[in-house]
């Protein structure tokens, strides 16, 4: 028979009781064990550029390649400086006024530094204000720190923009800080600019931290024009997240930056908990950064992407009509990312479990798409739809999801 180990369970730390990350969670597992017994599965469940024939800038993987031999070694805790100079004349373009190299962190992607800065920053029991929908490494990362996630609604009717009455019925004397996913992930919505000073006005009256994550800040349709949440405020502080994994169509590099702008007088023990957590992991991944030079002062390719007959623009149209034609979907244009956010209607769709909808529609459809609640989206009527595949691709996916929801509506 079989040994019994003498090992004392191992759990799980307690500190990860409340933390989740669904993106890839259980419905992805399935996905990858239905492919290796042989599926195809239509993937429209990641906002990951390259493998969708989305090439990163040939000019920065070039940069890449050719510092490979002097990039063996750790740079500094904060990043190298060619590339920390770049971002700083980045925000200097953008209008973020007053920004130093001290204050640029780069890490491995945004997801490390959001991390970082909300372990930096959080006692247990501080709150923060995160939008629902959200992307959900923001709750993951304050429930990791010990924070107490508030998500405040953002409104479908209102083209999913943040309900500022709902932003103010949350603030509590533990609030800290705030953050703004613009534009944003899984709505695809971008915030103009009114909203955004008003997100400012509530923060300046409670003061908090704005932490803006603006990611998709280039991808943007329509020649509308993103406005970056810290060009318009100095008086308090606001933490700024970029990064090359979208723009620059190179997520597996894993580079990504925070910028600390605005009034910083009096957060500098923060500031100093933040450098000392990024000495903590010496540095970020050294090779990648070398691309962000280039990245941010050469051709911005991402622009023909996002153009109005650019390769994303289509698909994001072709997705959108597709989807609204289905019976009891009903789906907001994005106006910029890659995502769309489609509900469903309850009356025509009465789901439960969101989580055992998009699994069924994997097993009936091999088709893959993430539950509205794996971004803590309240009620299960909404799933995300990343429109990376090519048209035909899209196309024969968004097919299949109309033939899972009218056997659905059969039941
Ligand atoms: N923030 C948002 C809103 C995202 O959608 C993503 C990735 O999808 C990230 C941050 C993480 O990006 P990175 O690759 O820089 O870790």
């Amino acid at each position: 028979g079989k040994r019994k180990s003498k090992m004392r369970p191992l759990g799980k730390s307690a500190k990860l009781a409340n933390v989740c990350y669904d993106i890839r969670g259980p419905v992805m597992a399935r996905a990858k064990q239905l492919e290796e017994e042989g599926h195809r599965i239509l993937k429209l469940n990641i906002g990951n550029l390259a493998p969708f024939g989305f090439d990163a800038p040939e000019e920065i993987v070039q940069d890449v390649i050719r510092n490979l031999p002097d990039a063996a070694g750790y740079c500094d805790s904060k990043g190298l400086f060619s590339a920390r100079k770049a971002i700083m004349h980045e925000t200097q373009r953008l209008g973020i006024k007053g920004v130093q190299i001290e204050d640029i962190y780069i890490g491995n992607g945004v997801s490390e530094l959001i991390v970082m800065t909300m372990q930096a920053m959080l006692d247990i029991g501080d709150e923060v204000l995160l939008p629902a929908p959200d992307y959900p490494l923001w709750t993951a990362g304050v429930t990791l720190a010990g924070g107490t996630p508030r998500h405040y609604l953002c409104r479908e009717e209102a083209g999913w923009l943040p309900d500022l009455d709902d932003i103010r019925a949350k603030i509590t004397p533990k609030t800290k800080a705030i953050v703004v996913i613009n534009p944003n992930n899984p709505t695809g919505a971008l915030y103009p600019e009114p909203v955004l000073r008003e997100l400012i006005e509530i923060a300046r009256e409670h003061q908090l931290v704005i932490c803006a994550d603006e990611i998709y800040d280039k991808m943007v349709y329509d020649g509308a024009k993103h406005v970056p949440l810290a060009s318009l405020a100095d008086d308090l502080l606001f933490l700024t997240y970029n990064g090359l994994s979208k723009n620059y169509r190179s997520c597996g590099y894993r580079t990504g930056w925070v910028v600390l702008s605005g009034e910083k007088r009096h957060a500098q023990d923060f500031i100093e908990g933040l450098t000392m957590l990024a000495s903590m992991r010496l540095c970020a991944n050294v090779p990648a950064q070398h691309a962000i030079q280039t990245a941010l002062g050469g051709y911005q390719s991402i622009y023909e992407l996002v153009a109005p007959d650019g390769r994303l623009t289509r698909q994001r149209d072709l997705a959108w009509e597709m989807l609204n034609a289905i019976p009891g979907v009903s789906c907001v244009k994005p106006q910029a990312t890659l995502y769309l956010f489609p509900r469903l209607d309850p009356k025509v769709y009465p789901i439960q479990d969101d989580q055992q909808f998009v699994l069924e529609m994997l097993e009936e459809e091999k088709v893959l798409v993430v539950q509205g609640s794996g971004f803590n989206w309240p009620s299960p009527d909404h799933f995300r739809v990343v429109f990376l595949p090519h048209e035909e691709v899209l196309r024969e996916a968004i097919q299949r999801m109309e033939r899972f929801l009218a056997n659905y509506r059969k039941r």
